[in-house]
């Protein structure tokens, strides 16, 4: 998929809308502080673009060997936690780039509030989950996202030989979309795209905590230009942009 920077940056006006909405869907929005994070740590995420290579594709077969995300060769069914998104900037002359595109989550998260079962829900960190046991597949969220971050599961899925123990494999029916690798998170890893992109040597992705005024990813998003996806949507999202 290729995109318009001034699209990907909310900057083209109201007909660009469409291109990261569903048509014919209005954003539902979110009442303030109702889902703020207000645990000791606020997750996030920055990736720096200049640093992304666009033949790379180290970040998404990570994320699929960690979260057990199959692949059924079925384009418009297979599931897809992290995607790159090929951007055009004519605006300012510069070659074509590449950008990896996840689950944001937002700190005012409409796929949680327009959730019937509470089962997308945010917890105190900021990291937005689904609890596959409360999902009906009505995918109304996946209708909410403006990130087109989540993915219905559309065939029976079984764990592959050599898969990830600690990452249950999800039903077919029911709503997926990238947790920041919470298992490794909580286990005071980065996501496993990250740790991936950093071996790799492009080193474009970093994960921290932005309660930590110390952490890294605290000090370059303060003093770097940084950018999100659509920041006008008012979602306040929490992959941040660096070179966009
Ligand atoms: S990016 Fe989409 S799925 Fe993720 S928290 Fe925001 S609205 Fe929800
Ligand atoms: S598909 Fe599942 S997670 Fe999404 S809105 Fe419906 S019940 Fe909630």
């Amino acid at each position: 998929m290729t995109m318009d920077r001034r699209t990907v940056l909310g900057m083209g006006g109201a007909a660009a809308v469409g291109v990261l909405l569903a048509p014919g869907v209005q954003l539902i929005a979110a009442p303030p502080n109702e889902t703020a994070a207000a645990n000791a740590h606020r997750w996030a995420m920055l990736v720096d673009i200049t640093k992304c290579n666009p033949a790379c594709t180290a970040c998404i077969d990570a994320c699929r060997k960690e979260n057990n995300i199959p692949l059924f060769g079925d384009p418009a069914r297979d599931i897809h936690w992290i995607r790159k998104v090929e951007v055009q900037d004519k605006e300012r002359q510069r070659p074509p780039f590449t950008l990896p595109v996840l689950c944001n989550h937002c700190e005012y998260p409409p796929c949680v509030h327009v959730c019937p079962t509470s089962a997308s829900f945010v917890r105190k960190d900021g990291i937005v989950l689904v609890d596959e046991h409360r999902c009906i597949g009505c995918r109304y969220c996946m209708i909410a996202c403006p990130y087109k971050a989540r993915s219905l599961v559309y065939f029976p899925t079984k764990p592959p030989k050599d898969g990830n123990p600690q990452v249950p494999i999800r039903a077919k029916g029911v709503v997926e979309k990238c947790t920041f690798c919470v298992h490794r998170v909580d286990d005071g890893q980065p996501p496993a795209c990250v740790e991936t992109c950093q071996q790799s040597g492009h080193a474009a992705m970093m994960f921290g905590d932005l309660n930590d005024p110390q952490s890294e990813i605290s000090q370059r998003v303060k003093t770097l230009r940084t950018e999100t996806i659509r920041p006008d949507l008012g979602l306040k999202p929490h992959v941040h942009y660096q070179g966009l």
